[in-house]
């Protein structure tokens, strides 16, 4: 039997925006279950996850796909990171996503991400010339032609990688400021859809890399009037899904209206400098919801609003989130 590739991938500890880490671990045959997939040891020491004299740390295998560059047998395999005793290491937000969407299983609560991104070209936004700036907003968004598009070529490369790795791609759209990108993950429950996103990212990264491309996650890469990067969550639970479902999204507004602060605290770092109340934000200070509102926190859109049900959007997730963090909030606010 021939030997496969797993790229055991992880988040590091570097605060406040961690960063994807990842080694390739040489498996003796094909995986079928994760439970085929060892624990494996790295040195935390070189991740910001532990001190040198005691530096090891484990990676638990929890999510795989295939890997849509290797090919073949491959795969890419999401990992929580553990102490060495086994407990949960303290960078570690999915242990405490994937227990409460185990506690609140019949909610059938579901995530759609809006990853936002910027290419940059050096120290520059892809598309910014060396000096000064490109011509004003207004005609990148969902362009067309050179003029308007920077890297467009990478994304559509992710967007097949994503596809062929099965992750739950639902579109991408060109953004507001040049060089600036979204793609979808959703609709998928959690601790998934965070796991997915982190391998989408983790392919956005690796990809843009034969391009000598890096993508930044900042959520205001250009000050000034340039629109940030958010990472929008759209979300439902069965009930907003069906007959009844507006007022069950209301109500979750209304909860969601009085825990400001326990979401903003996990709604990215440097947020501030995106709610600013321009730039189809609402400030970070203020909380707002309203039908097809993109100036408010959480819009409800359109459809939902004539169908009187569906989902809401919480618009004020900055690009940079840990999506394990948002959805743990989303659900403990509006679930419990
Ligand atoms: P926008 O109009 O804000 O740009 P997008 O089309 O970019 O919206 O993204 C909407 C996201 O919402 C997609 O990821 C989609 O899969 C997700 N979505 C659709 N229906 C639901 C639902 N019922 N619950 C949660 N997410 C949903
Ligand atoms: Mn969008
Ligand atoms: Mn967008
Ligand atoms: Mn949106």
């Amino acid at each position: 039997m021939s030997k496969i590739k797993a790229e055991y991938i992880w988040i590091d500890g570097y605060k406040p925006t961690a960063n994807l880490r990842s080694k390739t671990k040489i498996v003796d045959s094909k995986v079928d279950t994760i439970s085929d997939l060892p624990f494996w040891g790295f040195d935390g020491s070189s991740t910001l996850q532990a001190d040198g004299d005691d530096s090891d740390c484990m990676l638990k295998p929890v999510y795989f796909v295939p890997d849509p560059i290797r090919g073949g047998d491959d795969i890419l395999v999401m990992c929580e990171v553990l102490n060495a005793d086994g407990s949960v290491h303290e960078s570690n937000n999915r242990a405490a996503c994937a227990e409460i969407s185990e506690k609140y299983a019949s909610e059938k609560a579901w995530f759609g991400i809006e990853q936002e991104y910027t290419f940059y070209n050096g120290s520059n936004p892809l598309g910014f010339p060396e000096d000064g700036y490109p011509a004003p907003q207004g005609e990148y968004y969902c362009g067309v032609g050179a003029d308007n598009i920077y890297g467009r070529e990478i994304v559509e490369e992710h967007m097949q990688l994503c596809l062929d790795a099965g992750l739950d791609l639902s579109g991408i759209n060109a953004e507001v400021m040049p060089g600036q990108w979204e793609f979808q993950v959703g609709p998928t429950a959690a601790p998934t859809i965070g796991d997915q996103l982190w391998i989408a990212r983790w392919l956005l990264n690796r990809i843009a890399e034969e391009y000598g491309v890096t993508v930044s996650i900042e959520p205001k890469p250009a000050k000034g009037d340039w629109n940030g990067a958010g990472a929008h969550t759209n979300f439902s639970t069965k009930s907003m899904r069906e007959h009844g479902g507006y007022d069950v999204i209301v109500a979750a507004c209304e909860k969601l209206g009085k825990n400001i602060k326990r979401h903003i605290d996990v709604y990215g770092d440097k947020n501030d400098e995106r709610l600013t109340g321009l730039h189809e934000t609402a400030k970070i200070t203020e909380f707002k919801y309203g039908v097809s509102d993109r100036g408010a926190s959480i819009r409800i859109p359109m459809q939902t609003a004539n169908d009187k049900k569906g989902y809401l959007e919480d618009r004020r997730p900055a690009a940079n989130i840990d999506p394990y963090e948002v959805c743990t909030a989303l659900i403990e606010t509006t679930c419990s």
